[in-house]
């Protein structure tokens, strides 16, 4: 990297995906453009719009025509969380990087504390919650589940009770940048990326406005993304059922070889529905699961660009195009 690129950059890039945020963004602004400037660092704020359906870009264009520290990006549809986040970490400058939710759910006012732990030798200081206030009994616990299950499977510590709050250096973010894949869990390919990395204790607070994105069937997905992408753990699970039912057909195989040999062969539809229905499910299962891998192998087959960006906003510069930004080139 040379020395030019290194001067232009802010210290700090605060990275926002949006989706749907146009009642939280205004406040937002407010509490991270005053940390920023308590620091007293200069710094830019990346704002992501994920193909909302409010007023989020318009919004977004107000804060950039009022503030020169705001870059909004506008993708050309929803591309879900994980690829706005990915292209606002593509886009940024910042020698660190922020991530942080629109909602306000993660205080902006924990950075100083983050820049410490990075001066003190981190690479990536992560939220780590304490508590979660704002969330129903039902997402704590399928969260702790998901955790738990994930960490049983993947190679990779993804440590528990964090979301993408974090801090970052630019050669964390470098090397994240790298990574091509298109289905992505972000805060597991950050473990992934490796470096000192280090948790921060805070008190996740409720939604400031708006609701959650997240409703039960994409928590799913993306619980399946995170395991098929960290681990081939379930592959194998495929192998162990099958290994186990063949060993139980061999013992029902001489079972009924026996009773044929001492005339104890009997009329047997219920076992043998059993053991039809038995079988044919657990191949099912396995099927299914070397199903869920094939169709990511084939989605990642197509090479496919992660995120489609219609325009970038600076109050510099009214509109340019992904082809002209420096960044990408
Ligand atoms: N988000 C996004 N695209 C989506 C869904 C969510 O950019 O398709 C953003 C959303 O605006 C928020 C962040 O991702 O800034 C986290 O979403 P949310 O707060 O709904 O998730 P939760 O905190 O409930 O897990
Ligand atoms: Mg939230």
């Amino acid at each position: 990297m040379t020395v030019q690129t290194a001067q232009t950059r802010p210290a700090i890039s605060v990275v926002v995906p949006c989706f749907n945020e146009e009642g939280s963004l205004p406040e937002l602004h407010r509490r991270v453009s005053a940390v920023c400037t308590g620091m007293g660092q200069s710094y830019e704020i990346v704002l992501v719009n994920d193909g909302s359906r409010d007023a989020t870009w318009g919004v977004m264009q107000g804060l950039s025509a009022a503030d020169p520290h705001i870059v909004a990006i506008n993708l050309s549809r929803n591309h879900g969380h994980e690829l706005a986040l990915t292209a606002g970490l593509n886009l940024c400058k910042g020698k660190r990087v922020l991530i942080i939710d629109a909602d306000l759910q993660d205080p902006p006012e924990l950075l100083p504390d983050m820049m410490r732990a990075i001066d003190g030798g981190a690479d990536v200081v992560y939220g780590q919650r304490r508590s979660r206030d704002g969330e129903t009994a039902f997402k704590k616990v399928t969260s702790a589940l998901f955790y738990r299950l994930l960490n049983q499977m993947v190679e990779v510590e993804i440590p528990r009770d964090t979301g993408d709050f974090r801090l970052m250096t630019r050669q964390v973010v470098d090397e994240f940048n790298k990574l091509t894949e298109n289905l992505r869990f972000v805060r597991g390919m950050i473990s992934w990326v490796g470096f000192k990395q280090v948790p921060i204790l805070y008190d996740r607070d409720k939604r400031f406005a708006g609701e959650t994105k997240y409703r039960i069937g994409k928590l799913l997905l993306l619980a399946i993304d995170a395991a098929t992408s960290f681990s081939t753990v379930p592959l194998r699970l495929a192998t162990w059922l099958g290994g186990i039912f063949a060993v139980l057909s061999v013992v029902g195989l001489v079972y009924a070889f026996v009773s044929y040999f001492i005339g104890l062969a009997i009329a047997g539809w219920t076992s043998v529905i059993i053991i039809l229905l038995l079988l044919s499910g657990v191949q099912l299962v396995v099927m299914g699961i070397i199903g869920e891998y094939l169709g990511r192998l084939y989605m990642e087959s197509k090479g496919r660009t992660l995120f489609v960006i219609r325009d970038v906003v600076t109050s510099a510069s009214s509109s340019i195009t992904a082809k002209h930004d420096p960044v990408l080139s």
